[in-house]
Order: structure tokens, then C-alpha cells, then sequence
């Protein structure tokens, strides 16, 4: 990759750290978009690319845990987002706070609710959920 090319992993939305699981294309050649910027109106998107980039520390964890929970060190990775939520004071979303954290991806749902809540709070055009990255 050089310094102009652009990762096609990513969402199409200019600077936005999230992966791009939606699009409208059925053939693939489409641009992708993360599930938060997939069907806002374009004039929302800078916006809630800012927030994103400000949760991004959420964004990360949201990829570890999907990456690797089922693997043998799960413990690490819980413990590192265990660490960001005491730094970024949101020990409400550590696992096991709320009773519907009955699986890992329960858990996930309730932190991509948390994430699309902060980013989607001020847009009377959000949709809703749509599991994302
Ligand atoms: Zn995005």
C-alpha cells in the first residue's frame, strides 16, 4: 500500500475508524460503509465521523473482542477494555454490568447500542439498529 491508497476494508466515510460492512451495491464494486454511517444523509456524515473518531478508543475494543474472543487469550483483551472503560469512565459498558449481558455478542449489541446512541443522539433521521463494524 502506498501513501494515497485507500484501504477498502474501511468505511468509505472520509476519516471514519470503523470497518465497511454496508453498502447498496449487490455486486460489490459499491463503496462500503460502517453500520453508523450506512443511510444517514450526507450532510450528517463529517458529523458523526467526529464522534466516532472521539469514541474511537470504543471502536477498538468493539474489533478486539470480535477478533479474538473466542480464542484462548479473550481474558487480555477483556482486560484491556476493561482498562479503557475506568480511563474513558464508562464502567457501565464493562461486561457483565447489565443483565443482558448474556453472551459476548449481547454484550457487543449493548456497546454498538452505546456507540450509535452518541453518535445518532441529535439526528431525527437515525435509523435503527443496525449491527456495525
Ligand atoms: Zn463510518
Amino acid at each position: 500500500m502506498n501513501d494515497h491508497a485507500v484501504d477498502m476494508t474501511m468505511c468509505a466515510a472520509s476519516g471514519c475508524p470503523c470497518v465497511g460492512s454496508m453498502s447498496n451495491s449487490t455486486t460489490g464494486t459499491d463503496k462500503w460503509y460502517c453500520g453508523i454511517h450506512f443511510g444517514q444523509p450526507g450532510g450528517a456524515s463529517s458529523r458523526i465521523t467526529s464522534e466516532l473518531q472521539r469514541m474511537a478508543w470504543l471502536v477498538a475494543i468493539m474489533l478486539d473482542v470480535r477478533r479474538v474472543y473466542a480464542a484462548e487469550n479473550w481474558g487480555n483483551v477483556r482486560q484491556r477494555a476493561n482498562y479503557q472503560f475506568q480511563m474513558h469512565q464508562r464502567n457501565d459498558l464493562a461486561y457483565g454490568r447489565e443483565k443482558t449481558d448474556v453472551s459476548v455478542s449481547s454484550w457487543l449489541k449493548r456497546l454498538d447500542g452505546a456507540l450509535r446512541a452518541s453518535c445518532l443522539i441529535d439526528d431525527a433521521n437515525a435509523q435503527e439498529s443496525i449491527p456495525t463494524i
